[in-house]
């Protein structure tokens, strides 16, 4: 198998996968993506992306969390605490959360997971939820200093909710959203405190779940310090390498 630059696919075989349904480009089978990378790699930058390219919904379950938290609903009350903490929500509740969005109509076309598995637990539950159905897992690697870095220029548009890096000598009153007007803020997670305690947690729980999926043929790691254009485009080669196989 080619190897694209800034990808390293760590398995030369092509699955041959059962996907039922639908898909975007160019394959006509789903296309089910799964990114995995320390908080700040840049999964959400880039499941919007692919998203967009494969006309697939993008589940992110930190967003799902975040904004039931926003509606103070049952679930954000149980869940806000430890995600201040920086702390990761039990299996049991994301499960559920995500078996229940795997069953909208909209992922018969494919999906981008974007902050689950992040636990063995939670990727055995997810090999059982979609069954037959071929998994494209992306690693995305970047160093704690770059993340630790990244976060301190984070924010994100408290209107649109689209995350956004700033200039360090960012000024909030002055800087509006440049898409839609709304102010940036920073995510309260993305303080320098819960970052380290949200990388800690990432070590520790990450690299069995990497193992987990490595020597499957669908997966892949991306070298995520390289620009966003060229994480997506490595991406990208990387899933229609997979999918022309399926
Ligand atoms: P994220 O936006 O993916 O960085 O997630 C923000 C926070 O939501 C995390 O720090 C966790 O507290 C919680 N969270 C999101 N996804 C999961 C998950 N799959 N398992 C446990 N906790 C999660």
């Amino acid at each position: 198998m080619s190897q694209c630059p800034g990808v390293s696919v760590e398995n030369s075989q092509t699955e041959s996968n059962v996907t039922p349904g639908s898909g975007g480009p160019p394959s006509a089978s789903p296309v089910n993506v799964v990114l995995i990378g320390p908080p700040g790699s840049g999964k959400g930058t880039q499941a919007v992306r692919l998203a967009e390219r494969y006309g697939i919904p993008h589940i992110s379950t930190g967003e799902i969390l975040r904004s039931a938290v926003r509606d103070g609903s049952e679930l954000g009350r149980q869940v806000a605490e430890i995600m201040a903490k920086g702390s990761l929500v039990s299996d049991e509740l994301m499960t559920d959360l995500v078996r229940a969005r795997l069953k909208e109509p909209d992922v018969a076309r494919g999906l981008v997971l974007d902050g689950y598995p992040r636990t063995v637990g939670q990727a055995q539950a997810l090999d059982e939820m979609m069954g037959r159905a071929a998994m494209i897992v992306i690693l995305i690697e970047v160093p704690d200093a770059e993340i630790v870095r990244r976060m301190g220029t984070r924010r994100v548009c408290d209107s649109c909710r689209l995350t956004q890096s700033v200039a360090d000598a960012f000024h909030p009153d002055s800087e509006p959203c440049p898409y839609c007007g709304g102010n940036l803020v920073r995510r309260p997670d993305d303080e320098p405190e819960t970052v380290r305690r949200r990388l800690a947690t990432y070590a520790e729980y990450a690299t069995p779940v990497i193992e987990h999926y490595r020597k499957r043929p669908t997966f892949a790691a991306v070298d995520g310090v390289q620009h966003a254009d060229k994480v997506t485009l490595a991406m990208t080669a990387h899933i229609d390498r997979v999918a022309r196989h399926a």
